[in-house]
């Protein structure tokens, strides 16, 4: 079973890794993932929710205590919450009003003291007693405690009002940062969360609301207009159409009635429905497909990788100088009180966090804004990789073209025998010119037997007990018929016996954009745009010209085009695409470095074989993938310059003596503030 659990209290990336780790590791888990931009759990196992729990909670416990799972659906947020906000406003308005005292009263200033350090404890006890126990793991670079130090510092050199103003702006910070990261999180999930929550199961006359994991194949379910199919099954009444463009990329609706199978992730628009269910919950295509979602975030982009690294340097480097910051003036004979408090400030700025936490959400929000325009990205490297495309190989038969062959004509001199023959051996492919052939000639009852598909020259078999083979010229040769091969077309010929019969003319066209894509990837910085087919070479230059492209290879057998894509490979300055419509391209998919399949979501080959899963054939979205993998890595970058330059620009003025300990967090928190927003804008292309 499938269990998702949201996660609250988990503040760092880090630990989120560990935990996640720690978890794999249990016996009886078959599979964990924490989605920390999202902040769900998603679980495998055979156990019940509540083993599940009593496994996962003891090891979030020891990791990062504070953290909690709680099972989807169950609503029991925000409690705590509501405890800190008190406990904030209340710290502000004491430390506000001891404040216009002081600067304008007449109080002692002993008294005001107290006030300042029973706000300060108020406000920065849990703080500090997180940094304990982050020591106690051996954590001593950790948010809790530098603040802690920065703080306790400030009171021992007296300034008291000075630390309860950065622990009470610190809390304040804290609270807006949950806010901001929340509804963040919420807007990501609901551009790509199609997880359903409960499902109409009907039993016996009367309908339930249960949890998806609980219906079982056989059971009958409802759905009803503007509800996303939860899981797959056969339509037994009711008639509706579906909103299918989350699978297949098509955006007509499907009318369904009876009889019609399902898939999970469609989305019912306009009748009530009944299903029943042929899949359970986790063999579902749409759990399948969440599954992919939810893992995108363990395949890091490169720069992600590279901001990780950062962050565990910066911190120590930042602790280093102000070391040094205190040290070198003092033996100098500067004011020690001075530079201490200066380099207690930049203890304030040691912690990355507006680049840990919106690196990762950056690259969410892109990954969210290409699902929700059918554009399945399995990794955060993957649509990192989409804006540093050099090479693009695309296949032609269902990738370029449509893979919608029609007859163009036929030269035998037996026409009847020759469609017979034909006919005979290729309904047993699924190939799409043995589809069009099916399609142009009757059907006949021939008896056929041993028949055999060699991928890339043709069919061959028995028909009405005599050896038949049909395919292409090169099939020919092999079997020793030298054939006229029509200019710049597909054709198929055909051999009964040991008698060439002739053969069929086909044709196919590139897809309508096809051009357009070819241009735009072109203007996107694709440095060369290459078609890999197995068919023959004269097709394959009609293509080429037609559609400019800067080369061809032709006469392909399946295997030729995996060397093909190792060359392209080591002779490209980036990265290597190759498109590919999924269903006999599989090891080439795989072997790009970036492997883009033309697919519908769920179809097993191209959910493995590939990086990048386009619903549908649609090319002019491989495009738009790339532009909204250039606008993340856009923001991306602008992100990590504006978190970065705040903190320099604040250290500076730090140095300067132009910036107070609370003018640091601020300036720290409004940092990490515009750089989640920022990484919002990710969603939209
Ligand atoms: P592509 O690389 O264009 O997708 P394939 O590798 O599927 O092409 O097929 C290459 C060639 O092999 C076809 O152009 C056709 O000539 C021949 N071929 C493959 N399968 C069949 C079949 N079932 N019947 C006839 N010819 C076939
Ligand atoms: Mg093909």
């Amino acid at each position: 079973m499938r269990f998702r659990f949201n996660i609250e209290g988990l503040h760092c990336a880090n630990c989120a890794s560990k935990i996640e780790r720690a978890i794999r590791k249990e016996d009886g888990i078959a599979y964990a993932s924490l989605d920390f931009t999202r902040m769900v759990l998603t679980v495998r196992s055979d156990m019940d929710e509540g083993e599940v729990l009593s496994i996962i909670q003891p090891i979030a416990d020891r990791i990062e205590p504070g953290t909690v799972f709680v099972p989807e659906g169950s609503d029991v947020e925000e409690g705590s919450h509501r405890w800190e906000i008190i406990r904030t406003a209340s710290c502000t308005v004491v430390f506000l009003i001891a404040f216009l005292i002081e600067m304008f009263g007449d109080v002692d200033h002993g008294v005001l003291s107290i006030v300042f350090l029973a706000v300060f404890v108020a406000a920065g006890a849990e703080t500090i007693v997180d940094a304990f126990r982050g020591i106690l793991r051996g954590d001593v670079f950790g948010e809790s405690f530098l603040m802690s130090v920065a703080t306790i510092g400030a009171v021992i050199i007296g300034q008291y009002a000075e630390a309860a103003a950065v622990m009470v702006l610190f809390s304040i910070g804290e609270l807006i940062e949950d806010y901001a990261v929340g509804s963040s999180r919420r807007r990501i999930s609901a551009f790509s969360d199609m997880t359903p929550k409960l499902v109409h199961l009907e039993k016996d006359g009367t309908v339930t609301d249960v949890a998806p994991n609980d219906v079982k194949v056989g059971d009958i379910i409802v759905i009803r207009p503007g509800e996303r199919v939860p899981l797959d099954g056969t339509v037994i009444d009711g008639t509706t159409e579906l909103d299918t463009s989350a699978l297949t990329g098509e955006s007509v609706p499907v009318s369904v009635t009876s009889e019609y199978q399902v898939l999970s992730g469609s989305l019912n628009t306009t009748g009530t429905i009944r299903i029943e269910v042929t899949k359970d919950y986790e063999d579902s295509t749409l759990s399948h497909i969440m599954e992919l979602m939810e893992s995108a975030g363990e395949r890091k982009a490169q720069s992600e990788r590279f901001i990780t690294r950062f962050a565990r340097a910066y911190t120590p480097t930042v602790c280093a100088l102000a070391l040094l910051v205190a040290v070198i003036p003092i033996a100098l004979g500067m004011d020690a009180e001075t530079w201490i408090y200066r380099a207690l400030t930049f203890l304030v700025l040691s912690c990355p966090c507006a680049l840990v936490i919106s690196v990762p959400m950056t690259i969410m929000s892109g990954i969210g804004c290409a699902s929700s325009n059918g554009i399945l990205v399995k990794g955060g490297n993957y649509l990192e990789m989409l804006s540093q495309i050099d090479t693009m190989a695309f296949d032609k038969t269902g990738t370029i073209t449509n893979g919608r062959f029609s007859v163009v004509g036929t030269e035998s001199f037996d026409d009847d025998l020759l469609a017979r023959t034909i006919v005979s051996l290729e309904s047993h492919s699924n190939h799409p010119i043995a589809k069009a052939i099916c399609g142009h000639f009757p059907q006949y009852d021939s008896v056929v037997s041993d028949i055999r598909e060699i991928p890339g020259k043709g069919m061959e078999g028995v028909v009405d007990g005599t050896k038949a083979y049909a395919g292409n010229a090169s099939f020919m040769r092999d079997l020793g018929h030298r054939v006229d091969d029509p200019e710049g077309r597909t054709s198929v010929h055909v051999v009964l016996g040991d008698r060439y019969l002739g053969h069929v003319e086909l044709m196919d066209v590139p897809k309508d954009e096809a051009r357009r894509t070819v241009e735009e990837v072109r203007a996107l910085g694709v440095r060369k745009v290459t078609m890999l087919t197995g068919d023959k070479d004269s097709v394959a230059r009609r293509f080429s010209e037609d559609l400019s492209l800067d080369a061809y290879v032709a006469d392909m057998l399946p295997q030729d085009k995996l060397t093909a894509i190792e060359s392209l490979i080591s002779d490209a300055n980036g990265v290597t695409a190759f498109v590919g419509d999924g269903i006999n391209d599989g090891p080439t998919l795989r072997r790009a470095d970036l492997g883009i399949s033309m697919g519908q979501m769920g179809s097993d080959t191209a959910m493995e074989a590939s990086d990048i899963i386009i619903a549908g054939g649609d090319l002019s979205r491989i495009p738009l993938a790339m532009r909204i993998s250039r606008r993340t890595m856009r923001i991306l970058k602008q992100n990590i310059v504006l978190s970065l330059g705040i903190k320099v620009g604040i250290l500076v003025l730090t140095l300067l003596g132009l910036s107070e300990m609370w003018g640091a967090v601020i300036g720290d928190v409004g940092a990490c503030m515009l750089a989640i927003l920022n990484s919002l804008r990710a969603l939209r292309v």
